[in-house]
């Protein structure tokens, strides 16, 4: 029945275009890209997640199990996910089992690594931060000669926004730090960058490698967590086409599938280092749902069913998006004062529970300058209070 929410416990046919392996913001934003294409999509997840209400198909499981996973690949033509952390080879049986899984499964084993993704971009000779794979905590020590305190520590897998990573200023901080996020086969260490600005590149990519990248964009974190996105970035002309072709080959390098959202550090010298890269759609890209041509969400769909993907210019002169971050724990009860701003677009990810920090919602304003819109869209996300 189309409208409502599906389960699918034991589907013996394809009856969905696309499965996403997960059921969140980013799934929610995706289904409700497709509708308007005709295009079907099934999420993985709980009939109380962001994605449940707004799909085709709900695969009731989890997208930590691979049993659940398997499910998603037997109702869909083509899996792919909302964020990277899915088990590889769990993605590996579904394509094994004859379903096309886009980014590939080898590709998603790397990028979910954080010292492996580093050491597959610097293959490509692609510039990155110093960072060396510290394996014990006995050479923490050598690592802050090599690369200078502060040391940034992260977690291999699993590290979301700026959980996993610790700064360290000094070798006691690091020998704590290494004890809580090694899990048993190191931490990546990484030289603490001293950028001046924050950068972000979606890119949209085909199987066959035909790939569009979006405008740049600049990105502000608070405490770890993107907060805001100024759309076009500021900075030269010659940075920002740098941190164009970076991204672009960073994305043929991990060979992405769909939309894979590119982080950058710009440094006062000109220079520009790739963060990490995520294979799927990007907080730092929900800008484009109504400032560009096509939204990130679109493309992702259309790259990962290798169907023409569409222009990805801007149709405003500027845009701002602004999260809506949690700033207390208990039920959500969102109001609606922000449609009292005109021109701020109000997306609500409908999360029954708000925590500090947590992801709700976002705002996106476009205007005549990057000023314009970052005062329309700061007024709404600050009017919903969560
Ligand atoms: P997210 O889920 O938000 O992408 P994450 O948990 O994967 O985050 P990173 O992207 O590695 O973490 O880092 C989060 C933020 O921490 C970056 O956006 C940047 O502000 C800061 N950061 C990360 N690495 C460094 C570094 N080497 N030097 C300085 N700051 C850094
Ligand atoms: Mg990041």
């Amino acid at each position: 029945m189309v409208g409502s929410v599906q389960s699918v416990s034991a589907p013996d046919t394809k009856r969905f275009d696309v499965g996403i392996a997960g059921a969140g913001q980013l799934a929610r934003m995706t289904a409700l890209a497709a509708w308007p294409l005709g295009i079907t999509v099934a999420v993985l997840g709980g009939p109380g997640d962001p994605a449940a209400g707004v799909a085709h198909g709900l695969v009731e499981g989890d997208w930590r199990d691979a049993d659940a996973v398997a499910a998603l690949g037997r109702a869909c033509r083509v899996v792919t996910l909302e964020n990277e952390f899915v088990d590889a080879l769990a993605l590996a049986h579904v394509a094994a089992a004859g379903t096309p899984v886009r980014p590939d499964p080898a590709s998603i084993a790397i990028v979910q690594d954080k010292a492996r993704q580093k050491d597959l971009l610097a293959s490509a000779g692609l510039p990155l931060p110093h960072y060396l794979l510290v394996e014990e905590a006995a050479s923490l020590d050598a690592a802050g000669r090599d690369l200078g305190w502060p040391l940034m520590l992260k977690r291999r897998r699993l590290g979301y926004d700026g959980y996993g990573n610790v700064t360290c200023v000094n070798i006691d901080a690091a020998r704590d730090a290494f004890s809580k996020l090694d899990d048993g086969d190191g931490v990546l260490v990484e030289r603490w960058v001293p950028f001046e600005r924050e950068l972000a590149v979606m890119v949209a990519r085909r199987p066959g490698g035909q790939a569009l990248a979006y405008p740049v964009v600049e990105t502000i974190q608070r405490d770890h967590v993107c907060r805001r996105v100024d759309v076009p970035a500021s900075g030269s002309q010659n940075q920002l086409t740098q941190a164009n072709e970076i991204a672009l080959a960073a994305t043929h390098a991990a060979l992405g599938i769909g939309v894979t959202g590119v982080e950058l550090f710009a440094l006062a010298s000109g220079e520009v280092l790739i963060n990490e890269i995520a294979p799927r759609p990007h907080n730092s890209g929900h800008f484009t749902i109504e400032a560009c041509e096509t939204s990130q969400f679109e493309n992702h769909l259309r790259g990962v069913l290798d169907l023409p993907l569409g222009p990805v210019n801007l149709r405003a002169p500027a845009a701002v998006m602004v999260n809506i971050l949690g700033s207390r724990n208990g039920p959500a009860e969102p109001n609606r004062q922000a449609l009292t701003v005109p021109g701020a677009h109000l997306h609500l990810y409908d999360k029954r529970e708000v925590r500090v920090r947590r992801k709700m919602g976002h705002v996106t304003a476009l205007g005549a300058t990057v000023e314009e819109a970052r005062e329309r869209a700061e007024q709404a996300a600050a009017a919903v209070d969560l």
